[in-house]
C-alpha cells in the first residue's frame, strides 16, 4: 500500500498496515461481541462476522475479564504483540458494554497495546466519542455500498430504535450512519480503514464509487475482500447460489480502486480470536481453559 508519510509513521508497527511490520509485529483479536444489529445476506450467524474475519469459523466467546486475561497471557508469551482488535464474532458496537469494558480494562492495564475495532457502522456515530477515549489506533468500517438500492440487495434488515427496518429504507439508514461515523472519526484524527465485501453481480461495479467516496471523506485504506461462499459452511442467510469472486476479479477491482487510494492486499481475514503474526494463528494456545490454567 502506498501510504502517505504521516500515516506511515502512525502504522509502522502495525502488522496489518505495513508490509514490513507484518514480519515483526503480531496482532490478536478477542471475540467478546456476540450480537449483531443488522443482517447481511452473506452472513451465517453461526460463524464469525465478516466485518473483518473470515466467515465460516467459530470463535470462542470471551467475557471482558477473560479477554483481559488472554491479552496479558499473550503479551507475556509474544512480546511483539502490538495491536489488539475486537472483530466479533458479531458486531462489536452492537455489544457496546462488552466492547467498551474490554477497551477500558486494556487501556488501564496494558497502555502500550494499541486497540482497534471493526464494525458495520450502524451504531458508530453514537459511540465515537466513547471509543476515542481509549487507546484506539484505528477503526474498520465495513461499507459495501453507498447506494441504498444496492444496499437493499445486501442487507435484508437492520435493527434500529428497537424496531426492525427493512429494504431500501434500512439500507439508507445504515449508509447514512456509516458515512457519518467515518466523518466523525476522521475529524477526530482516528485512522479509518474501510472493508468492502466484493459480491459478484451485486456490488462489483459499484465498489469503485465506494472507494472514491470513502477516500474523499478521509479513509486511509480500502480493503476489498472476496465474498467467501463455501457451501460446507452452511446455508447463507439469503444468498443461496451466490458465488464468490475469482482471484482475477478481485485483483482487477483492487487495481481499479488503487487509482483512488491505498489498497490493502494482504489482509488475511483473520478469525475473531486470531493470535500471532499475520498468517499464523496461535489462538489454540490461548483458549479460556489454557489461559485460566496459566494463572
Ligand atoms: Fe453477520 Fe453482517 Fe452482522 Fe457481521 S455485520 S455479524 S456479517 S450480519
Ligand atoms: Fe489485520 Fe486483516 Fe487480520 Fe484484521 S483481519 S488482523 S486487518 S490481516
Amino acid at each position: 500500500a502506498h501510504l502517505p508519510e504521516h500515516i506511515r509513521a502512525k502504522v509502522h508497527n502495525h502488522p496489518c498496515f505495513s508490509e514490513d511490520a507484518h514480519h515483526h509485529y503480531a496482532r490478536m483479536h478477542v471475540a467478546v461481541a456476540p450480537a449483531c444489529n443488522i443482517q447481511c445476506h452473506y452472513c451465517n450467524r453461526k460463524y464469525d462476522c465478516s466485518n473483518e474475519s473470515r466467515p465460516g469459523v467459530v470463535s470462542e466467546l470471551l467475557t471482558p475479564e477473560q479477554a483481559m486475561a488472554k491479552t496479558l497471557a499473550v503479551a507475556a508469551e509474544i512480546p511483539q504483540m502490538t495491536v489488539l482488535g475486537i472483530a466479533g464474532p458479531g458486531d462489536p458496537l452492537a455489544n457496546p458494554e462488552r466492547t467498551l469494558a474490554t477497551f477500558r480494562e486494556l487501556s488501564a492495564k496494558a497502555p502500550d497495546i494499541k486497540l482497534c475495532v471493526s464494525t458495520n457502522g450502524l451504531a458508530l456515530p453514537e459511540l465515537v466519542d466513547e471509543i476515542c477515549q481509549h487507546n484506539i489506533d484505528h477503526v474498520t468500517i465495513t461499507i459495501n455500498c453507498v447506494d441504498p438500492e444496492i444496499g437493499a440487495k445486501i442487507y435484508p434488515w437492520i435493527f434500529w430504535n428497537n424496531r426492525r427496518v427493512r429494504g431500501v429504507k434500512a439500507a439508507r439508514i445504515l449508509i447514512e450512519q456509516q458515512q457519518k461515523g467515518l466523518e466523525m472519526l476522521t475529524e477526530r484524527g482516528v485512522l479509518v480503514k474501510v472493508n468492502s465485501v466484493l459480491i459478484p453481480g451485486v456490488n462489483d461495479e459499484h465498489l469503485k464509487e465506494v472507494s472514491r467516496v470513502v477516500k474523499a471523506k478521509g479513509a486511509f485504506l480500502h480493503n476489498v475482500m472476496p465474498l467467501i461462499a463455501e457451501p460446507e459452511h452452511g446455508t447463507f442467510y439469503g444468498l443461496m447460489g451466490q458465488r464468490g469472486p475469482s482471484n482475477d476479479e478481485l485483483q482487477a477491482l483492487q487495481d481499479e480502486c488503487a487509482g483512488d487510494m491505498a489498497m490493502m492486499r494482504h489482509c488475511r481475514q483473520c478469525r475473531a480470536d486470531a493470535v500471532g503474526m499475520l498468517g499464523e494463528d496461535r489462538g489454540a494456545e490461548f483458549t479460556n481453559e489454557k489461559v485460566a490454567a496459566m494463572d
